[in-house]
Parts: structure tokens; C-alpha cells; sequence
């Protein structure tokens, strides 16, 4: 099978038929093979009826639907588990991501050999409330990743199937997958610049919380993917340091009391500053203790994803 489109969904019941038969019209016309991939993320309109008649019309698309809202990142990690094509396309179901757009990511995958092509979208059709808040995450994002991405949560991706395979994603780390997945190994990641649509019917299911929620995430991100299999080399390096800044700080205050003799010790503010090192970097040492006796417990600790093997294969 050439293309399976991943649609994670809530709630968007005006938008589904027509957006199928946009689909239907693009890949019918490019002559592709396909499968088209409801993810029903507990809607409680009419939706997942929508998709059980869509299926009765044609076994290529079909549809998966959780009990209750989990959010897009489950969603597509779901979609991503039964995708089946060799390029694996996602885009939202409100009909602002075109699927004009699926030859052209299609090829670019296929024959140019890209891991991800990333949705752009350049020209985009939002309030400015939520362009503002989205620039400023991409840069951080870019910063932060070294990956040269314009539009890191553009809804309208392409992936080689092996991709999706290997990354797994879950609370609303779905801005980050581009990031998730060059950390992962996979390195040629481009962008295309993409139609984008303001939304025809129905809201948005973001509000401006969607910000302190991704640079959370992106926090725990970059340290699970640097030191989530060493916790110690973060934390006992810091504690390390903090413990003498203090024992130099407090080496010097002795010397300075006992051959110097003019003040008092406490009175002296660098005391208190001493103090706290000491105790904050014993503090960090023992955090990273835990947390290394904690992932050598994890039953991922061995974990890694292997390109290609020649040879003797009974390690697999
Ligand atoms: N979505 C979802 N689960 C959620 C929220 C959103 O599956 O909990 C879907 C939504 O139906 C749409 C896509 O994710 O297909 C993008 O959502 P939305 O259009 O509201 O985001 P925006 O375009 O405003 O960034
Ligand atoms: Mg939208």
C-alpha cells in the first residue's frame, strides 16, 4: 500500500465527509493506493457515525474510536500503531490542511528518501492570538532542537512508515515529533510549504494553555532524551558542584574565623550562601541516586533502535 492517512479527530462532525471526499478525489486521480485512518478521539457528536457509514461505503477507510478524550498525541500514536503504508501522512480533520497536498509529500518521501517532510504553513489562516503565542515556540523549539523547522505543530506531516514505528508519543508531545524523531536517529527531516485554511466549521480545541503545556514538555523532552539512561551524569554533576562552592565557602569562613577573629561567622551573609550549597548539592547528588536506581529498573534500559544488521541475526 502506498499512502495511509492518519486523521485524529474530535468532535468534527461538518468537516468529515467532506474532507473524505476531498481525500478520495486526490489519491483516485494519482492512482494511489491507500487506506484512510479515522482515530475517534471520544467524540461525543455524531462522528464515529459518520466514519461507521464511510467504511460501509469503502473498506479503505477505517476508523478506531477511544472511549473518552485522551488528546491528538494519543490519538495519532494509535493511528501510527495500524498504519500500514509505506509513507504514512497526517494531517486534522478540519479541513484546514489540504490533501492537495498528499502526491507532493507522497513523492518526496518516496523517491527523494526523506525520514519526515513537515507541513509549513507559511500563509496561515488564524486569529492572531494564536500566530503570536507560535512563533515564539518555534524559535524556541528551533533553539533548543537545532532542527531548521519553521512550523514545528503543523497538523500536515508525511513520514517513511519506519518512523512512525519507532517513536512513541503521548501527552502533547505531538508538537515535537520532528524533534522526537531526530533524536531518535532519524535525520533527513525537510519542510514543505503547505496550503493552510482558516477553519470552516466548528472550534478550536486549543486554548492559549496549549503554551505552558508545550514548553513543559519540551523541557522533560530534552532531559528524558539526554539523560533519561544516565540521570546521575545531570544530577551529579550539578551536586557536585553546588556541594563545593559550599565546602570551599565554608573552608574559607573557618580560616577567616580562626586566624582572623574579628566577626562572627553568622553575620556574615556568605555563611547562609555556604550552607545552602552544601545542603542543595547533597540534595541533587541524592535525586540522581534515585533516579539512576530508578532506570536501571526500567524495563527500557536496553533499548535501541537498530538500523540494520548483517550477518549472524540470532541476537535479534
Ligand atoms: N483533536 C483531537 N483531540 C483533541 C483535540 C483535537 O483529536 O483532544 C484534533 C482535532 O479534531 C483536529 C486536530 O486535532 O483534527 C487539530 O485540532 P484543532 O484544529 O482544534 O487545533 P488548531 O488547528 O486550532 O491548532
Ligand atoms: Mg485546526
Amino acid at each position: 500500500m502506498n499512502i495511509s492517512i492518519v486523521i485524529p479527530l474530535f468532535n468534527e462532525e461538518e468537516s468529515l465527509g467532506e474532507l473524505t471526499d476531498w481525500i478520495l478525489r486526490v489519491v483516485n486521480r494519482e492512482n494511489l493506493s491507500y487506506e484512510i485512518i479515522y482515530v475517534d478521539d471520544g467524540s461525543s457528536d455524531t462522528s464515529w457515525k459518520i466514519i461507521e457509514d464511510l467504511n460501509r461505503g469503502n473498506s479503505n477507510i477505517k476508523g478506531i474510536k477511544f472511549r473518552r478524550n485522551y488528546g491528538k498525541s494519543a490519538a495519532l500514536n494509535r493511528g501510527f500503531d495500524l498504519a500500514k503504508g509505506d509513507v504514512v501522512i497526517t494531517m486534522d480533520a478540519d479541513l484546514q490542511d489540504s490533501p492537495e497536498e498528499i502526491p507532493d509529500l507522497y513523492r518526496l518521501i518516496k523517491n527523494e528518501g526523506f525520514d519526515i517532510v513537515s507541513g509549513w504553513k507559511k500563509k496561515r489562516h488564524d486569529p492572531i492570538g494564536k500566530r503570536l503565542p507560535s512563533k515564539f515556540f518555534n524559535w524556541t523549539t528551533r533553539r533548543i532542537s537545532k532542527l531548521k523547522l519553521h512550523d514545528f505543530n503543523c497538523g500536515l506531516k508525511a513520514y517513511k512508515n519506519v518512523v512512525v514505528k519507532n517513536i512513541e508519543i503521548y501527552g502533547e508531545m505531538h508538537r515535537y515529533i520532528p524533534v522526537i524523531a531526530k533524536w531518535a536517529g532519524f535525520s533527513k527531516i525537510t519542510e514543505k510549504v503547505v496550503n493552510h485554511n482558516a477553519r470552516k466549521y466548528g472550534k478550536s480545541k486549543y486554548g492559549l494553555e496549549r503554551i505552558m503545556k508545550g514548553y513543559l514538555d519540551l523541557i522533560s523532552l530534552t532531559f528524558v532524551s539526554k539523560f533519561g539512561k544516565r540521570p546521575m551524569h545531570f544530577f551529579g554533576l550539578i551536586g557536585t558542584l553546588l556541594f563545593f562552592i559550599g565546602l570551599v565557602i565554608a573552608a574559607y569562613l573557618t580560616y577567616a574565623k580562626v586566624f582572623m577573629m574579628e566577626y562572627k561567622m553568622t553575620d556574615r551573609p556568605l555563611f547562609y550562601f555556604g550552607l545552602l550549597a552544601m545542603v542543595m548539592g547533597t540534595q541533587v547528588f541524592v535525586a540522581g541516586f534515585l533516579a539512576e536506581m530508578i532506570s536501571r529498573n526500567s524495563f527500557h534500559r536496553n533499548e535501541y533502535l537498530i538500523e540494520a544488521m548483517v550477518g549472524d541475526k540470532s541476537a535479534e
